[in-house]
């Protein structure tokens, strides 16, 4: 028998409806790209994504054309993203740190016929705009005093002038409708289309939102440093309305000065990023002695977070979630956080804990398996190849469904390699095409660069395998030291001895200026191996 409950078809204009009527107290502030701040609400956003979604119907936008954005964090992307999915169509987020051709290889990729754009991606979209093959209007996110005088080609017209005219209704999808298409960042290959449905990102944002993730109320004031461009922008847009949260959009000034004086003047109590955004957030504020007065949590992932940073914020009582996911993920996996029995531990062995890419959220079932598919232990040793399912996790790329990474029982391997213990931590160990093979056995990477990162002078480190005649791979280290120093190779030897196995312990140390990383502001290993493939370990 069939239960005798509603079908309420899960839409992601859903959650901004439900802000604009109960939260109308919350503040969405924005630092817009042609300079000053902007102040709106939920109501108001709603109305002009309205507005969006009928100019998109009287201009023939049909359900399932996708739309391309090229914007940083602010009001208007917001109103995009809900004004392009309520007229049933399909955001397509293009991350504009690629390169032009990368960003047109995307764009041609997904099909978008017209493409929204931050009037400072000028420069960019000069070069990108003729490479594009489907695009017939450009919108620039502006009003028609900041229209760039340039010539595209196609039509450009500003947005404001675009969302001038009448509101429209919500089209009538079907919860299993695209909505969204986002790439992976590339980071080990060739990008892939992640297409999301209105039903996934309404189901990602109720597991997403738990607590420990991005679990908001509606007295947090959220600032998300992740770009809506990066791996669906977390889910923020939807979690945030969602809760009733603030939100406070950081637009293109991502640096620690811009970030620290926004959660300041904003009274920001909770965000979201990368770890290399918050290594500049605190940098600049031990600099310049400063502390923050709203802030109370950081949810950090899209790598692995080195101890000390867990320690820097955790020392300033600000509590700090980490979060594992993908953009196949939609993308939230797992987040770490002190439960019970760890809160009877010491704070080192919190801090163990917090190291750990934590436990699934409800809503994502995880594994480990050998290379035969074969489950792997959960006692904290056993590693393998770490594979997901769930309502919220891809079945396939756009346009070349299925691959490898997707097996018949369901279950999609993530390429990362990871060990699951007794409590339900998961623990990464590498990417499975970043590991360094040493002697038959794996060698990792994560846990060699947060330990380096511990050291006082180090900035930033990158572990990488460069060949060794006689144990096929060995670890070499890369560091960036902290301005002023010059940390040697053997005080850094010193300071990861004991900490790790002998053999684990790196062959040599370089410093190096900069570390080349991903337009999502990961480490680009795959540059570092090709930079040191000649790399001499007797040298
Ligand atoms: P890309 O695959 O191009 O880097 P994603 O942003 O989707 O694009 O990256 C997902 C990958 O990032 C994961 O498979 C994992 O390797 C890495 N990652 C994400 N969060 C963490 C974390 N907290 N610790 C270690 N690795 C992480």
């Amino acid at each position: 028998m069939r239960g005798l409950m509603q079908d309420w078809p899960m839409r992601v204009h859903r959650f901004i409806d439900h802000a604009a009527l109960y939260h109308r107290g919350a503040r969405i502030v924005s630092r817009t790209v042609e300079g000053g701040i902007h102040h709106t609400n939920y109501a108001e956003i709603r109305t002009r994504a309205l507005k969006l979604t009928g100019a998109l119907s009287r201009r023939g936008v049909k359900a399932g054309d996708r739309i391309a954005t090229l914007a940083w964090n602010t009001h208007r992307h917001v109103e995009a993203w809900y004004g392009i999915a309520g007229a049933g169509a399909i955001y397509h987020t293009l991350n504009p740190r690629l390169f032009p051709n990368q960003i047109a290889w995307i764009t041609n990729h997904g099909g978008a016929k017209m493409l929204m754009f931050d009037t400072c991606f000028m420069p960019i979209l000069e070069q990108v705009a003729p490479l594009l093959k489907h695009v017939e209007t450009y919108v620039a996110l502006c009003d028609a005093a900041h229209l760039p005088k340039v010539k595209l080609p196609g039509k450009l017209i500003a947005y404001e002038d675009l969302i001038a005219g009448k509101e429209g209704r919500w089209a009538e999808m079907h919860e299993n409708d695209a909505c969204g298409l986002c790439y992976t960042s590339g980071t080990t290959g060739d990008p892939k289309g992640v297409l999301y449905s209105h039903r996934s990102n309404t189901l990602h944002a109720l597991l997403a939102g738990q607590t420990p993730g991005l679990g908001m109320g509606a007295s947090d004031v959220h600032l998300p440093v992740v770009p809506m461009f990066h791996a669906n922008g977390w889910g923020i847009p939807f979690i945030a309305p969602m809760a009733g949260a603030s939100l406070i959009m950081p637009g293109p000034k991502l640096d620690g000065a811009s970030l620290y004086e926004l959660m300041e003047s904003e009274r920001v109590t909770a965000t979201a990023g990368v770890p290399t955004v918050w290594l500049g957030l605190l940098q600049y504020l031990e600099a310049n002695k400063l502390e923050f007065h709203y802030l109370k949590r950081v949810v950090i992932g899209g790598a692995a977070v080195p101890r000390a940073m867990i320690e820097a914020f955790e020392d300033r009582g600000i509590a700090v979630t980490h979060a594992w996911g993908m953009t196949e993920m939609s993308p939230s996996g797992s987040m770490s956080a002190i439960k019970p029995p760890l809160d009877e531990l010491p704070r080192p062995r919190q801090i163990d804990a917090l190291c750990k890419q934590g436990y699934p959220l409800f809503g994502v079932e995880m594994k480990i398996t050998d290379d035969k598919g074969r489950e792997r232990a959960r006692d904290g040793n056993s590693v393998g190849r770490l594979k997901v399912k769930g309502p919220a996790v891809a079945r396939g790329y756009y346009r070349s469904v299925g691959g490898d990474a997707f097996d018949r029982e369901g279950w999609f391997d993530t390429g990362d390699v990871a060990s699951l213990d007794a409590e339900g931590f998961m623990r990464i160990t590498d990417r499975s095409k970043d590991v360094i093979k040493s002697g038959g056995e794996w060698i990792s990477t994560i846990e060699i660069e947060n330990l380096a990162v511990g050291h006082p002078d180090v900035a930033e480190a990158a572990a990488i395998g460069v060949p060794h005649p006689k144990w096929g791979e060995r670890p070499l280290l890369i560091v960036v030291a902290k301005p002023g120093t010059k940390p040697t190779q053997d005080a850094l030897l010193v300071h990861l001895q004991g900490k790790i196995a002998k053999w684990w312990l790196p062959d040599a140390v370089v410093l190096v200026d900069e570390i080349p990383h991903t337009a999502a502001g990961k480490i680009l290993k795959t540059q570092l191996r090709r930079q040191f493939a000649d790399f001499r370990l007797d040298r």
